[in-house]
């Protein structure tokens, strides 16, 4: 077991570096973390692929109506779940891309929601005139 501070080599089963006195033990708990944090880096580029779908969903293919709403919100939920997940990793920057993608996609997905069931009653109900407007500027 080679010390992480000096260089020396110590015997395996030392719980001590024999010439500067660092914990062995303990730089061994920092590399399991570390591959642990390595093995974490997919979550990382999943989450931003999830962003994209989920920012894409409710924003380029609204048109896909409740189905792409649906889909953004899930893969938005998911990349804010891997996002969280991949942190500590060194491609935080992606998770990071992944979470302001899922956040807006999830937003974008909730407002088209809003306005597919409740927006139309509203309108109806209290500012007819504005929706007789809406419903001639969508016959073209
Ligand atoms: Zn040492």
């Amino acid at each position: 077991m080679r010390c992480k501070i000096c260089g020396t080599e110590n015997f395996d089963d030392a719980k001590y570096c024999e010439k500067c006195g660092t914990a062995i033990e303990q730089t061994k708990v920092v590399d399991l973390y570390q591959e642990g944090n390595r093995n974490k880096t997919g979550f990382a580029t999943a989450s931003m692929v999830l962003g994209i779908v989920s920012i894409v969903f409710s924003t380029v293919l609204c048109c896909t109506g409740v189905i792409g709403y649906v889909i953004s919100l899930i893969t938005g939920i998911l990349a804010i779940i891997f996002t969280i997940i991949a942190w500590n990793t060194s491609k935080r920057g992606q998770a990071v891309a992944g979470l302001i993608c899922a956040i807006f996609g999830i937003l974008f997905a909730i407002m088209w929601i809003f306005f597919a069931y409740f927006a139309e009653d509203i309108l109806k109900t209290y500012f007819p005139e504005i929706w007789e407007q809406i419903q001639e500027q969508q016959e073209w």
